[in-house]
């Protein structure tokens, strides 16, 4: 039995071919896991699309959101056990000699590898992961539940985190898509007061659900001034929307001395106001993923009960149905593939 089901990109800009493909062998320190679900992210999308300036391999199995069993253990794995669940991410290795890796900020190895990018992911019903960077999943997750936790979960945590607001400060969360709305949810159980911003309603209604005190709909006009006015401005400002006006308006949206991180990717360039940004001392900063570390932590939020995503279950053969819904802002909170 050496093939198994995946959804594949063969070119850019087109469906993905969801067939038969070879099941992969684990190589020296990975591991072989049965997928049982996987989140859809909006990377998929752009790695679908070829959006971005590093190109994914192809073909490509994508999918950056697994979790599975572990079926086979590759030479020399000694940290994990058969039948154990683990998740892959999208920080799928990374060199660990780097500058980067050295203090900790593997994310910034520039020899990473990338699950469901630049080698295969979660879109088929086997996937390797790296022993030393696989997810380790808490006992008694529910596996579809947990896993947009490996990509939406962490990267938003660990954006939350570079905000610097502390416990009792405003943060705004612009996009309440699959990443957007978990971030209400950790901003929340971390103890800061929440505006979300989106441009659809339905969106803006989840992040009510999920603890956001304040909502505004960036399409009824100007969303910085509607900020300072509700708040006066956030302490800290995450950026997970898919549309590049976002990012210019989150500048205005914070308050002196303030913090903005972008999550989001869409491709494009944004206005920076030189003397606003001089003026008030503002900080802007990208941040990708998280390392292994804040993925510990993420996980463990989850396990103490305080991260619920919302989310619906869809079999691998509607791939491309869900990515022309994401395509089109149609999807509430995330789907997860079950497999
Ligand atoms: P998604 O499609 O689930 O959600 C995107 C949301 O943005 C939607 O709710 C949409 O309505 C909203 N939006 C669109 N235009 C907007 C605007 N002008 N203002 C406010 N909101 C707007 O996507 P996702 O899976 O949450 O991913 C979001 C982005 O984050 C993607 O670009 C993805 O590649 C990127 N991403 C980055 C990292 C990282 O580590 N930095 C990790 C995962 C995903
Ligand atoms: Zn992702
Ligand atoms: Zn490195």
């Amino acid at each position: 039995m050496n093939a198994m089901q995946a959804a594949i990109v063969e070119d850019f800009g087109h469906e993905l071919t969801v067939g038969e493909t070879q099941k992969p062998t684990p190589g020296r320190g990975q591991a072989l896991v049965k997928v049982i679900a996987t989140g859809v992210c909006h990377t998929d999308l752009h790695a679908l699309e070829g959006d971005w300036p590093v190109k994914p391999k192809l073909p490509l199995v994508p999918g950056h959101e697994g979790v599975g069993i572990v079926e086979e253990l590759g030479e020399g794995v000694t940290n994990l056990e058969v039948g154990q669940m683990v998740g892959n991410a999208w920080l799928w290795s990374a060199c660990g000699e780097c500058e980067h890796c050295r203090q900790g900020w593997e994310t910034l190895c520039e020899q990473q590898q990338n699950g469901g990018y630049s080698t295969d992911g979660s879109f088929g019903e086997y996937m390797l992961v790296d022993a030393q960077y696989a997810a380790i999943i808490p006992e008694g997750s529910d596996p579809a539940e947990i896993a947009p936790v490996l990509c939406a979960g962490v990267t938003v945590y660990k954006g939350l985190k570079r905000t610097e607001a502390r416990p009792g400060q405003w943060v705004v969360i612009s996009g309440i898509g699959g990443l957007g709305h978990i971030a209400v949810q950790y901003a929340v159980a971390m103890g800061l007061r929440v505006v979300a911003v989106d441009i659809a309603d339905d969106k803006l209604a989840l992040a009510k659900k999920h603890g956001a005190e304040v909502v505004v709909n960036a399409m009824d006009g100007d969303p910085a001034a509607a900020v300072q006015e509700a708040i006066g401005g956030a302490h800290g400002v995450l950026v997970t929307a898919v549309h590049k006006d976002a990012f210019g308006q989150a500048i205005g949206m914070t308050r002196r001395g303030g913090t903005i991180v972008f999550n989001g990717l869409p491709p494009g360039e944004f206005p920076a106001p030189i003397f606003d940004i001089v003026l008030k001392g503002l900080t802007i900063r990208g941040s990708i993923v998280g390392t292994r570390q804040d993925m510990v932590e993420a996980l463990d939020f989850y396990a103490a009960g305080k991260i619920h995503p919302t989310f619906t279950k869809r079999p691998l053969g509607d791939i491309n149905a869900i990515l022309d819904e994401m395509r089109h802002g149609k999807i509430d909170g995330r789907v997860v593939v079950e497999y």
